[in-house]
């Protein structure tokens, strides 16, 4: 791969895989443009390099061929202003001959958006026939969409082998990840504390496993808690809890305690009698919890325990909430721990927010721009942090 930032774009069409997968309300107007702004600066690099720009991405999951709904015909008046104005054309296939006559008659400093790739099945299955025939639209390949680097379809990672290393490109965004995800997990500085919460450890037994043989201090909260308090004889009422996971929750207190790895489990919970926003709630010790009652919230001990490890840690992983955060009443311990995240960042110390919901977190109580590096892609940084390979990334190397 060559560096994205040293190369001259100059004449060059380059095929970008772009995520711009964004939620459109009834009337096809975007409602969240998060996943569009991310890819701006790379757009606008090979442009200002006098580069034409041709963008590949998929829309929602499509069952059945072309469909209005999923069209990407719905950005382009949007991206458009999002480049300061540029010219955006449309082709309303990925590949065939108006894609290809209209990417043959582009001139720098325009843009040519894709119709949806999902549009064929063949994207999905990672056809070489279909990625083949996408290569051909551009000079080089540029992959800038992180949100899928976990999958091996056509456009993210099979389509590498039509480009030599040299023409194979991360753009900004999928740099910025790469660079921040390879910095946690293989040269991280220690105290390396990783936060993991949510509800279900189901969801998250691989990444703890692997994260054993990395951090120095695993905080585990969320509702996936109550599954750990439970394997170790806590009484937790009526809180979640994996009964099938009991054992896991104990193998891996076991292995933490070969390996030396502090996990820190919530010592007190903000409990409730029903799951409601309008709940009667109380505090206990997470481990005590009475019956008819479930823990919601880490409680204020736990809240102080938790913040003092996150402060003294110099590398920070955060994936999932404290606590039912979407409610007001639960939402106290979540943003205790990023209010420590962002203290710890702010004294020198690198942090990492990843994952749908702890995302959602930060940019809800406003800490966006006061950890050093909010992931956008919730299930590629998942895997990537249980210790696979991403074919998307794996592609352009
Ligand atoms: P996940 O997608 O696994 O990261 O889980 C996020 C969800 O877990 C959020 O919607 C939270 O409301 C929920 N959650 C967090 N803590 C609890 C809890 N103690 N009990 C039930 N749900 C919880």
């Amino acid at each position: 791969m060559s560096k994205f930032s040293d190369y001259n774009f100059n004449g060059q069409k380059a095929l970008i895989r772009v995520d711009f997968n964004v939620p459109l309300n009834e009337k096809f107007e975007i409602t969240d443009d998060t996943r569009m702004r991310a890819a701006v600066p790379t757009i606008k690099k090979i442009l200002a390099d006098g580069g034409m720009v041709i963008l590949m991405s998929h829309l929602g999951r499509p069952k059945e061929g072309p469909t209005e709904k999923y069209s990407l015909k719905h950005l382009i008046a949007h991206l458009s202003e999002l480049l300061g104005g540029a010219t955006v054309l449309f082709a309303n296939d990925c590949i065939g001959e108006q894609a290809y006559l209209t990417a043959s008659m582009m001139r720098p400093g325009e843009v040519l958006l894709l119709e949806n790739l999902r549009f064929y099945k063949e994207e999905e299955k990672g056809n070489e026939e279909f990625a083949e025939k996408l290569s051909k639209l551009g000079d080089v390949w540029v992959n800038d969409a992180f949100g899928t680097a976990h999958r091996a379809h056509a456009s993210t990672a099979v389509i590498a082998k039509f480009f030599p290393a040299e023409k194979r490109f991360f753009g900004l965004l999928m740099e910025g990840e790469v660079t921040s995800a390879e910095k946690v997990l293989h040269s991280a500085e220690k105290p390396f504390t990783a936060i993991i919460g949510g509800a279900k450890v189901s969801d998250k037994i691989l990444i703890i496993e692997n994260l054993l043989d990395r951090a120095t201090d695993i905080i585990i909260g969320g509702g996936m808690a109550y599954t750990f308090m439970k394997a170790r004889g806590g009484k937790i009422g009526n809180s979640l809890c994996e009964e099938d996971r009991l054992s896991t929750a104990v193998e891996i207190l076991e292995k933490a305690k070969a390996k030396n790895v502090s996990i820190h489990l919530p010592e007190d919970s903000v409990i409730a009698d029903k799951f409601d926003a309008e709940a009667n709630t109380n505090v206990s010790p997470s481990d005590a919890i009475p019956d008819g009652w479930m823990g919601l919230d880490i409680g204020p001990k736990a809240e102080g325990i938790f913040a003092e490890v996150i402060k003294k840690s110099k590398t920070i992983l955060w994936n999932g909430p404290m606590g039912v955060f979407e409610m007001e009443k639960f939402q106290k311990g979540t943003k205790a721990v990023a209010t420590a995240i962002a203290e710890a960042t702010q004294a020198g110390s690198f942090s990492l927010v990843g994952g749908g919901d702890s995302v959602s977190a930060v940019n809800k109580f406003g800490f966006t721009d006061k950890v050093s590096y909010v992931s956008t892609g919730g299930g590629a940084m998942l895997e990537y942090f249980e210790g696979k390979e991403l074919p998307g990334i794996a592609a352009v190397k």
